[in-house]
């Protein structure tokens, strides 16, 4: 009998949104979505990026990525730097909180909860997150997240699921040399870019991505 699967694929599930943080920790899920016959939509649903063009180059290599592979790609709403704005308020007073903290709770929550929303309205009865593949994140902030904001739609249920599991985290660093993707050096947000010893108006962006450890968004 061969190895039992970590992926568990919630009953009746043909179909997920699937939020994305960026193109290298999208990648080996949906390969491993589409071997599995589940059809992904890629929802690109990340205001907390700054600077504008950090949020640029990720945003277009996430949707170089889906056209690659003939899969729907979904944006935010609206524009870009209003939208950073309104995460900023969301964020307001944990400025100074440590990755992992209380601010990546509230950021993972916005982003969930648009992502829910964004699934009720296109008819897609489950949402899961790249998020989850991360091994910098809290894999038990993020579901707690995505729980939370499924409770908030209509219709929707949340995957939860480990993505680093069988094998995932290894073929996404095959797939980000074989793709060629940009690869982050930062989470996100000014307050990761700024604790990755870079400032806040991103004067050696530069070299984010280019040098330097790599790392998942
Ligand atoms: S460090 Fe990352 S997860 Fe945390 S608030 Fe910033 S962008 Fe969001």
């Amino acid at each position: 009998m061969g190895k039992q699967s970590a992926i568990i694929v919630p009953e009746g599930c043909s179909r997920v949104l699937l939020h994305a943080c960026c193109a290298p920790c999208s990648s080996a899920i949906v390969e491993w979505l589409l071997a599995h016959r589940i059809e992904p939509v890629i929802y690109y649903c990340n205001p907390n990026i700054y600077p504008r063009e950090e949020y640029e180059i990720r945003r277009n290599e996430s949707k170089r990525h889906a056209e690659s592979l003939g899969i729907k790609w979904i944006e935010y709403e609206g524009d870009p730097a209003k939208a950073h704005e309104e995460w900023l308020q969301a964020v307001k007073g944990l400025e100074n909180e440590p990755e992992r903290g209380k601010r990546c709770e509230r950021c993972f929550l916005y982003r969930l909860q648009a992502t829910a929303a964004m699934a009720q309205e296109a008819g897609i009865p489950f949402f899961a997150t790249t998020l989850a593949s991360s091994r910098w994140k809290n894999l038990e902030q993020i579901n707690a997240a995505g729980e939370a904001a499924a409770l908030k739609a209509q219709d929707v249920q949340f995957w939860a699921q480990n993505w680093r599991k069988d094998g995932l985290q290894e073929r996404r660093n095959q797939l980000l040399k074989e793709y060629g993707f940009y690869n982050q050096t930062y989470c996100g947000c000014e307050f990761s870019l700024s604790a990755a010893g870079r400032n806040n108006d991103g004067t050696d962006y530069a070299h984010v991505g280019t040098t330097g450890e790599t790392r998942e968004a």
